[in-house]
């Protein structure tokens, strides 16, 4: 068995007029992620974590948010992609951990439904989810976006 591990990051702005979607679960808030897709931060940073650690670039290549076949998508489509991409090359996911970003609003009553979505896109149950505010420091403390951190580890027979 060869082991792989991969990083994944990455922040979105907060705005008006926009749904609020993490982990493909819509959460009720007054602002919303700004972006090309629906701006899942939680699945792109995973989605760039499994595409890392299977050596296979970036969502950004992948999924380019000039190709309007991607314009306001959900994101679980893009994490299913990657998935493939990453299944292509003989890879399983062991496990992931994910670190959210955010001031507002509460992630964790949301949590169980995310870790539902992520696991049967990526065929396993080993999905960590945890949230932290910023401490009301910096721009996302000051509510003007959403951040995340994850970190994958794929195994190849
Ligand atoms: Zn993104």
């Amino acid at each position: 068995m060869s082991y792989r591990t991969g990083f994944g990051y990455d922040i979105h702005k907060l705005v008006k007029g926009r749904k609020l979607f993490i982990g493909g679960v819509q959460i009720p808030y007054k602002l919303g992620l700004l972006g090309h897709s629906d701006a899942d931060v939680l699945l792109h940073s995973i989605s760039d974590a499994i595409l890392g650690a299977a050596c296979l670039d970036d969502i950004g290549i992948h999924f380019p948010n000039t190709d309007k076949k991607y314009k306001d998508i959900s994101s679980l489509l893009i994490l299913k992609k990657s998935y493939e991409l990453m299944k292509s090359r003989g890879y399983e996911v062991e496990n992931i951990d994910c670190t959210i970003i955010a001031q507002e609003p509460k992630i964790m009553p949301y949590r169980k439904e995310m870790i539902k979505n992520i696991s049967k896109i990526l065929n396993t149950s080993s999905i960590n989810i945890k949230a932290t505010t910023s401490e009301g420091i910096g721009p996302i403390g000051k509510k003007e976006g959403i951040a995340c951190y994850s970190v994958a580890l794929l195994s190849k027979q």
